[in-house]
């Protein structure tokens, strides 16, 4: 279905920061599947991973454990320094779960998200994605949802009533334009909030030069979804909770915790340690020193450009793979693991574009 505005290309395959087309032309890899493909593609570390699993065990029900799973709790819990884990296949779903957490844990319906965020497109998570011409189409929503304006805390308090039972916000918002919340804001969201949960679907795994976001913002959330980064591009979502409200039978994912992408997803966990985490930072520094009107943490970047379709457009016929932040600004996702030989040449084609 013609969900997607998609490029005319089709892409291949792909090593480390490269992908190459169908007519063997070669492409710089700035956007990484959208913050997804962090440690590059085809790296060898949840490749190997993913392959040993694939030779021994492809799927058990949720009615049994499997290895991969139990370790990609435990790796994930000693992160966040104590957590449950839900695993299951996107985003979305992550979402989902942690809404039905929040309800269950309070006894309250109420949700206090932003304007400009993104949480996905299931019916659960749309109610709470601040963008009006997202769900114009398919309201009415969940009820009991308000939109408080980012890094506005008169704002945030007034959309906090007795009814509100989770406040939900990215730490950078993605989707919304790569906006960064200021550690004040996220300071009044821990006191306003019965369970206060971050989405770092875009922002998690080591995206923000920190392994979760929330770690620059000097606030404990409740909970984390994650998705995108977690297993390298294969599918995989995780609702992960300090302490969980689900009993057996309360939520499940056929296809959730599959072990063949849990490997993946541990190796991910192994791969990304400080060096890699230091580099991600390094990276993020030369980028605003080059570039002018560089905004967002790490290499979840916006730049600044008037008519931003057309620079991606002209970047993609040079080579190079940048997305858009909104109408003004492309979007810098590149692999974690971009070299900085990789960097220099992407930032060329970039600065000739948009001069
Ligand atoms: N939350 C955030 C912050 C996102 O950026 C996205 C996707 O872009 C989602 C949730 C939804 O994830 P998915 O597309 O895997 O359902």
């Amino acid at each position: 279905m013609p969900t997607y505005a998609r490029h005319d290309v089709t892409l291949v395959s792909g090593r480390g920061a490269w992908v190459t087309d169908v007519d063997g032309k070669r492409y710089l890899d700035f956007l990484a599947g959208i913050a997804v493909v962090g440690l590059g593609h085809l790296h060898p570390a949840p490749l190997a991973a993913a392959h040993s699993q694939l030779e021994e065990l492809w799927h058990v029900s949720n009615l049994f454990w499997t290895e991969p799973m139990a370790q990609l709790a435990e790796r994930l819990s000693e992160r966040f320094g104590g957590a449950q884990a839900f695993f299951c296949n996107s985003g979305a779903e992550a979402i989902e779960a942690a809404l039905k957490h929040a309800r269950k844990a309070t006894g309250k319906h109420g949700v206090v998200a932003l304007e400009g965020s993104f949480h996905g497109r299931t019916a659960g998570a749309l109610s709470v994605t601040g963008q009006p011409a997202k769900r114009a189409a398919f309201e009415p929503l969940l009820p009991d949802v308000t939109f408080a304006k980012p890094n506005d805390i008169a704002s945030l308090e007034a959309a906090v009533s007795d009814a509100t039972g989770c406040i939900l916000l990215e730490p950078v918002l993605g989707e919304g334009g790569v906006v960064p919340l200021e550690p004040a804001f996220a300071e009044a969201a821990r006191e306003l909030a019965e369970v206060l949960v971050f989405d770092e679907v875009q922002t998690g795994v080591g995206r923000t030069g920190t392994f979760f976001a929330f770690e620059q913002l000097g606030v404990r959330p409740d909970a984390v979804t994650l998705a995108k980064g977690l297993a390298n591009g294969l599918p995989i979502g995780c609702f992960l909770a300090a302490e969980s409200t689900f009993e057996a039978g309360d939520h499940a994912s056929t296809f959730g915790g599959n072990p063949v992408v849990c490997a993946a997803a541990v190796a991910v966990c192994d791969e990304i340690d400080d060096a890699v985490l230091a580099a991600v930072r390094d990276k993020s520094a030369q980028i605003s020193a080059r570039l002018p009107g560089v905004r967002g943490r790490g290499l979840l970047l916006a730049v600044e450009a008037a008519d931003a379709g057309e620079v991606v457009d002209e970047c993609r016929e040079r080579g190079l793979l940048v997305g858009t932040a909104g109408l003004d600004a492309i979007r810098l996702t590149p692999p974690l693991t971009i070299t900085d030989d990789e960097l220099d040449h992407g930032l060329s084609i970039l600065e000739e574009v948009l001069t």
